[in-house]
């Protein structure tokens, strides 16, 4: 689960990371409001979406005076930004964060992932911060110095010192940087973070280490221990398909090919998106029903499934095993016959009562096309889907 920049900043701040003061506004006059309650000469207006590189898209400005701000607020709130992370069609900003401008002296990156390698979270830093750091990891690795910190001891202050002084941070800004460091530490191991990044993390003028950026992405499968997190959830920033299908407790993943597939387990689904490529075919979704799919799940699957105007073909491939192919070829015909299918299916199971299913399936009078193999099965789903066009 991914949050905004501001409410990451929330979190941080509790740890004790220094942040610019700053107010989320949702319109127009809220930003207005914030502004004058901030006070001061420059502030800036940042858009609030779930994806990196806004500055470089034309969603952070700088405003020099209240005036600004509204005028700002105004082309932002309601722009559809693009940035590389948003794909081509870009994303509606719809909260804004005003925040006082800081004097900043460099720019440096902090960023923490879980390293499954290693299985320890990395610590990642660099002197060379701000909107080109993934150009820094392309091109110049060696600027990028790592750290594999100890679950029994945590970031050490030996540790972090030396990190902060490879980024070149002055000896007397190091206590505070090392300060930062744990602290970035410490929230993404209590939070169960899967990312936490500070870039830029700022040197300003006055010799102060202080987080002018944030970003934290959480570890699913956690969200239970953390109902103050999942409070954060902005469903505006995800995929609409994606929201309904997590309600019904099912893997799906939407993707730009039109070839729908519902597979049970998550190797068989990536196998299958592979054979459906392999044939020149493009997969519509990525969908995993899970080891014990009910007829109603594989309908509501169907159903998310169709909603997708791009969709020319689907592919159900079913290997049963503790799930019985029977009863997944009735969830096919309940769903078939309730969706109303307009487009050609193409049926492969396997295993548990295997003959049962087929002829289920036969026995349904729907138009449904069997096939005996995988690949058989992605010929003839890349054929349908080609005779759809
Ligand atoms: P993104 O990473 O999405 O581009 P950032 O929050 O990192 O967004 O902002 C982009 C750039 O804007 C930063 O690298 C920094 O130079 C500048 N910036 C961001 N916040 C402030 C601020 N409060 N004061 C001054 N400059 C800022
Ligand atoms: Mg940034």
């Amino acid at each position: 689960m991914k949050i905004h920049e501001y409410q990451a900043k929330e979190i941080l701040r509790r740890y004790g990371v220094a942040t610019p003061r700053g107010v989320p506004s949702f319109s127009v006059d809220e930003a207005v409001t914030a502004a004058e309650s901030l006070g001061g000469r420059v502030w800036v207006v940042k858009a609030q979406i779930h994806a990196g590189g806004r500055g470089k898209g034309g969603g952070v400005k700088l405003a020099k005076s209240v005036d600004e701000v509204k005028t700002l607020a105004g082309q932002i709130l309601g722009m559809q930004l693009k940035t590389h992370q948003t794909g081509p069609e870009g994303q509606k900003v719809r909260r804004l964060l005003i925040e006082e401008g800081a004097d900043i002296k460099k720019e440096l990156y902090v960023g923490m992932v879980v390293d499954r390698g290693t299985q320890k979270v990395a610590l990642m830093a660099s002197s060379e911060g701000g909107m080109d750091i993934e150009e820094v990891a392309a091109h110049t690795p060696e600027k990028i110095h790592k750290v594999f910190v100890d679950p029994d001891k945590g970031l050490t202050d030996a540790e972090a010192d030396d990190v902060a002084r490879k980024i070149g941070v002055p000896d007397a800004s190091v206590a505070q940087a090392r300060g930062i460091l744990q602290a970035l530490y410490r929230a993404f191991w209590d939070t169960d973070a899967s990312l936490a990044e500070i870039n830029p993390l700022i040197l300003t003028g006055d010799g102060r280490v202080v987080a002018l950026d944030a970003k934290m992405n959480f570890d699913d499968n956690a969200l239970f221990r953390h109902p103050d997190i999942v409070a954060m959830r902005d469903l505006d920033e995800e995929d609409p398909a994606e929201i309904e299908a997590s309600k019904f407790d099912l893997s799906y993943i939407s993707l730009d090919g039109n070839i729908g597939c519902l597979v049970n387990g998550a190797g068989l689904a990536m196998a299958t998106m592979d054979t459906i490529k392999l044939y020149g075919g493009s997969p519509a979704n990525f969908l995993d029903v899970g080891g014990g799919a009910t007829a109603e799940k594989v309908t509501e699957a169907f159903k998310i499934m169709l909603r997708n105007p791009g969709l020319q073909a689907i592919l159900v491939n079913i290997f049963g095993g503790i799930m019985k192919c029977d009863v997944i070829a009735t969830g096919i015909v309940t769903a078939a016959r309730e969706v109303k299918l307009g487009v050609p299916l193409v049926v492969r199971m396997k295993g548990t009562n295997e003959d049962l299913g087929k002829q289920i399936l036969k026995e349904s009078g729907l138009p449904i096309i069997s096939a005996n193999n995988m690949a058989e099965a992605a010929e003839k789903v890349v054929a349908a889907a080609k005779g759809a066009k």
